[in-house]
């Protein structure tokens, strides 16, 4: 076993080095949850052994000295660390302490009241006020002695250069809070460093420090800093009996308090907010990584006094961590159905908040470029509550030099096709549309849940069907009854699945039309868009006669989606596609449109017959279905009028018998453009 002392001596050393790292150049080179294990793995020793406890150890300090560029500031009150509680166990021990303490300090009857903060994940700072004026702030430092950063803290808007509150401010205050980054701020932060070539921030907190900490109090102004208050150091004019009042006058004073911070009785309530805290902490734009508990009174905090490092009357509730570091392997591509090229990363399995970690997605070139990240770096994954993993930063220190820098392959890693960057996007695309794995990807898409939900038909049996040669392209898929026999023979396969298999397949027909249109796969067209788009074009005959323009006009459409779609239908393999799926009996049309199409032919029944000149037959029902009307194939007593084109046979016969108008090419386009009404059998084109 090792020797106590000298596992002592070696944390020691671990813990002052990281927190130079961390404190001083605000660049951390472990993790946080290495870090507090050593501490904890500190504690532990000392405990067992009071006689390695020195005034010098880590577990008796709070931060580190402060760096030789600043003017030093004697805080007027101490500036603690906070003891740590990781679960409602370890909260209701701390709190069973802390009324022992003050039952034996004769405060046993103060209301045991707690308000419970969220722990921003900032820097702390001291703000002193003398007489209602900013005059001084300081970083925490080492506890007792801080940096001088005044001119820098004037930069940020939302520290009062004036108390605002009414009447006479008190003659000095400390006031205490934490400056922080927002999320939002931090990834553009951290972007534009990457794009300048300059180590990026593993965290906000360590870029709201890096960004404070500065010489020249112009590149503090220019990084978006923000300021939560929460409390006040040593006050001379102010005598606030619980720590909901503090609030109340920072508030008031014109500071900003968070606004959920909330007043408890007793552990229990206060042990609910804050796990309520740990699982909203994913809806605020700042990190927080926990939550602070405070008992409310200020002379039973006074009373419970405090221990080396940190107050007895106050705990921080850590949260499960949602970051960890861990090695990035590899950098592979892959190919989406779409065509997209999307870089993920392989990296060493790391558990990131009790989830084990080992790929995330990169999303493009860019993106690895922005963060720089480098194959071999050691980074830092992020994952908060559902979201995926992330990979947010190198950890540009503990770099070795052998890092290579990730470059996309120009070619598709799938089928070798030279791949293109259209202009203006950031993806790279493989333009082969018979790449095998799009097809393979988007007959999955196609039939995934949300599209046409064919039970059965997952990734793995997709890719046993196209590599068998089953199907090649999502139309097969309502061919397969005739390969039954085939479909027998695969591995896996049995009379009740291939039934089973045949069954989802025949009752996706069914579905709406707007869920063929999600699930067919054209680029920009997700669940929703698809919907708006089959509220305007109600049918298919509608969509491949619609230009773009008419598209783009309408609402949720836009001329991206409409671009997009214009784009798919010009592949005569897509139309091609469509075409089987619409004579195998899928709906391709909506009976009735949300949104109705305002036109000329509202509520009319149209046939054209006959070779038309200015459009092809297609074309014709697609302009009646933008207009408001339905194109049919038969005449029947329904039809309001037919278009007759050269060449019509016994549709015109047929209209003709029953009575139904008929009009030729010409008049039909007046009738589009709504300078001809629509015909009844009087007003039919003479001479047809
Ligand atoms: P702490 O961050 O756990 O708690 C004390 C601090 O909480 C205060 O100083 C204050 O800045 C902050 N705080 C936020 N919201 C608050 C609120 N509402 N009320 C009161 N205080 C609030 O303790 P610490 O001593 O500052 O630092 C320890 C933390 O820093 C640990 O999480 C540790 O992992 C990390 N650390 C990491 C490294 C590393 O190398 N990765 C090195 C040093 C420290």
């Amino acid at each position: 076993m090792t020797d106590p002392r000298q596992r002592a001596t070696e944390l020691t050393e671990l813990i002052r080095s990281a927190s130079e790292a961390y404190y001083v150049h605000d660049q951390p080179v472990v993790d946080d949850a290495v870090y507090d294990q050593w501490m904890r793995d500190l504690i532990a020793i000392e405990m067992a052994h009071p006689d390695l406890v020195h005034a010098d150890s880590p577990t008796q300090q709070v931060g580190a000295p402060i760096a030789a560029q600043f003017s030093p500031v004697v805080h007027g009150e101490g500036m603690l660390s906070l003891a740590n509680a990781r679960g409602i166990d370890e909260l209701r021990e701390w709190h069973r302490r802390l009324r022992d303490v003050l039952e034996s300090r004769g405060y046993g009857d103060a209301p045991d009241q707690y308000v419970v903060e969220p722990k921003i994940d900032g820097l702390a700072i001291s703000l002193t006020y003398e007489h209602g004026r900013f005059v001084r702030g300081a970083t925490r430092g080492d506890g007792r002695v801080g940096e001088d950063v005044t001119a820098n803290l004037r930069t940020i808007a939302a520290i009062p250069q004036l108390l605002r509150r009414p009447g006479a401010p008190p003659a000095r205050v400390e006031v205490r809070g934490e400056v922080y980054l927002p999320l939002a701020a931090f990834a553009e932060f951290n972007a534009q460093r990457a794009r300048d070539g300059l180590p990026t921030f593993a965290n906000p907190r360590n870029a709201a420090a890096g960004s404070l900490r500065q010489m020249d109090s112009r590149i503090t102004a220019e990084r978006p800093l923000a300021l939560w208050a929460y409390g006040v150091g040593a006050r001379d004019g102010l005598e606030p009996r619980s720590q909901m009042e503090i609030l109340e006058w920072l508030a008031d004073a014109g500071f900003p308090v968070n606004e959920r911070i909330a007043l408890l009785d007793g552990i229990d309530a206060a042990a609910q907010a804050c796990a309520d805290w740990e699982s909203d902490r994913a809806s605020v734009d700042f990190d927080i990584d926990g939550a602070v508990v405070k008992l409310n009174d200020i002379a039973a905090q006074e009373a419970a006094g405090a221990v080396a490092r940190a107050p007895r009357w106050a705990v921080a509730f850590k949260f499960a961590p949602t970051t960890a570091t861990t090695v990035l392997r590899e950098i592979h591509v892959n190919v989406g159905r779409t065509g997209a090229l999307v870089p993920y990363a392989v990296m060493d399995p790391v558990d990131v908040g009790g989830v084990t970690v080992t790929r995330a997605t990169l999303h493009n070139q860019e993106d690895i470029a922005r963060k720089d990240l480098r194959v071999g770096d050691v980074v830092v994954v992020q994952r908060a509550g559902e979201v995926i993993p992330q990979v947010v930063a190198p950890l540009v220190q503990r770099r070795t030099g052998d890092e290579i820098p990730f470059v996309m392959p120009d070619h598709c890693p799938v089928c070798a096709t030279a791949v293109v960057q259209p202009e203006g996007e950031v993806q790279m695309r493989c333009p082969n549309r018979s790449c095998p794995e799009q097809i393979v990807q988007s007959i999955e898409h196609f039939a995934s849940r949300g599209a046409m939900d064919i039970e059965g038909l997952g990734e793995k049996t997709v890719l046993r069907l196209f590599t068998t040669g089953l199907i090649s392209d999502v139309s097969d898929i309502y061919w397969l009854h005739e390969r039954r026999e085939a479909l027998l023979a695969l591995e896996g396969f049995k009379e009740t699945s291939v039934h089973n298999l045949l069954t989802a397949i025949e009752e996706s027909k069914a579905r709406p039309w707007a869920r063929v249109l999600h699930a067919i796969g054209i680029r920009h067209v997700g669940e929703v868009t698809a919907q708006a788009l089959a509220d305007v074009v109600g049918s298919f005959d509608a969509l491949r006669g619609a230009s773009a323009t008419q598209l783009a006009d309408a609402d949720g459409v836009g001329p991206i989606v409409a671009g997009s779609v214009v784009e798919f239908l010009s592949s005569e393999a897509n139309v091609r596609m469509l075409e089987r799926l619409q004579s195998a009996g899928l709906t391709m049309a909506q009976e009735e449109p949300r949104l109705r199409v305002d036109g000329p032919l509202n509520g009319c029944v149209v046939v054209a017959t006959g070779t038309l000149e200015t459009m092809t037959r297609d074309d014709a029902r697609a302009r009646i279905a933008l207009a408001g009307g339905t194109a049919t194939d038969s005449v029947s007593r329904k039809t309001t009028f037919v278009v007759a084109g050269p060449g019509a046979g016994s549709k015109l016969a047929t209209a003709e018998r029953l009575g139904v108008a008929v009009v030729d090419e010409a008049a039909f386009l007046e009738i589009l453009d709504g300078r001809r009404p629509v015909p009844s059998e009087e007003t039919s084109t003479p001479g047809i």
